[in-house]
């Protein structure tokens, strides 16, 4: 079958052909038809630090993905051949403490799809079936294909309650455009959400998010003026990874104030921890998505009217990879969706 594999420890991907994945009794077997590309996969196409770090080589890469099934194993009685599945991209250990006590969002052995295990750019791709996701018949494929994005958004912005609060994102890229429209969606006040990237806060704007703030010409407290706020933001969600905008968030954050971080910065870095402390703001990481109560969740926002498919900007054959790594790099898309099909 055809794959995208990382052959080296190098920059760059190859177009390989390489043998079809075996599956196991309660593995499934997918025919690959469309995979959203992810800023993981930006990191290890460029192979940076984190890349060198945490990739295996050689492997297939990719994890956000839509197929249909087209082999069950042995043991596998609850799916069947034709379902259009999703794949959840942690591959949790099943035996920690948490795992046991039915966290596996918070398992410690958790291995990734497309990172250090087989992933899905690629024609098939075989996953245990405890890690597929069943979409409803008439879903989107292409807005399918990004659910485990749109996930990380939904599981970020529902770490607090945001109904008649003011939220604050900071970074546009896919997941913080997806995290904002959903804040909108459940009733917060208002959301602003920055960048430094005009491309980007356009796009959150087609997204309905009025208030997209180019932090170079703007600072968060004339953005507070503006909009008549008095106290600071209640919700913050940090989607950039970037210092910076983590720094100007906990200072523009009211006291009590809770913020979610999903973005992942480059190394450690310093804030001040007397606002912390004498604003008595709550800090929370967020990793993933929860299986499968975001999964549900996602389900049905989108149901309930939530559209987050203009966020996909770029639709591409997968042999046009080259391009959507370039597109990416430049900071000129939102979510980049392969075709596997053509
Ligand atoms: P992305 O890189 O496309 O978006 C980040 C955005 O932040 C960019 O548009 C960039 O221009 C913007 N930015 C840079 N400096 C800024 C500043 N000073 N103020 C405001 N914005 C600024 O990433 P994405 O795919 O949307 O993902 C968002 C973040 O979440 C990334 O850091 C990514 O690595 C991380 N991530 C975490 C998880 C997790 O499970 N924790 C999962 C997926 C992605
Ligand atoms: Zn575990």
């Amino acid at each position: 079958m055809k794959a995208l594999v990382k052959n080296k420890a190098e920059a760059g991907l190859e177009l390989c052909e390489v043998p079809e994945p075996e599956i196991g009794s309660r593995d499934v077997l997918i025919r690959v038809e469309k995979t959203g590309v992810c800023g993981t996969d930006l990191h290890i196409y460029n192979w940076d630090t984190w890349a060198q770090s945490a990739v295996k080589v050689p492997n297939v890469i990719g994890h956000e993905f839509v197929g249909r099934i087209v082999e069950l194993g042995r043991d596998v009685t609850d799916f069947k051949v034709g379902d259009l599945v999703s794949g959840e991209g942690h591959l949790v250990c099943g035996r920690c403490r948490n795992c046991m006590a039915g966290r596996r969002h918070l398992c410690r052995e958790t291995r990734g799809v497309g990172v250090n295990h087989p992933g899905c750019f690629a024609e098939y791709i075989a996953l245990p079936v405890s890690n597929l996701w069943l979409h409803r018949p008439d879903v989107d494929p292409d807005v399918a294909a990004i659910f485990d994005p749109f996930g990380n958004a939904v599981h970020t912005a529902l770490q607090f309650p945001c109904l008649g609060e003011d939220v604050l994102v900071t970074g546009a890229g896919p997941i913080g455009i997806m995290a904002a429209a959903v804040c909108r969606h459940a009733g917060a006040r208002r959301v602003v959400i920055t960048d430094v990237n005009p491309y980007r806060l356009d796009l959150a704007r087609r997204l309905g998010i009025e208030h997209a703030i180019d932090v170079r010409s703007r600072s968060l407290p004339e953005v507070q003026k503006e909009l008549g706020m008095k106290e600071g933001f209640d919700v913050g969600l940090e989607m950039s990874g970037n210092p910076r905008a983590f720094q100007d968030m906990i200072a523009n954050m009211n006291h009590g104030g809770k913020i979610a971080m999903l973005g992942i910065p480059s190394g450690p870095m310093g804030i001040d921890w007397n606002k912390v402390i004498f604003n008595m703001l709550t800090i929370k990481g967020v990793y993933g998505r929860e299986m499968y109560e975001t999964w549900y969740m996602m389900s049905a926002l989108l149901v309930g009217g939530l559209n987050i498919e203009p966020v996909i900007t770029h639709r591409l054959g997968y042999q046009e990879f080259e391009k959507a790594f370039e597109v990416m790099n430049a900071g000129e898309s939102g979510k980049v969706v392969l075709d596997w099909t053509v």
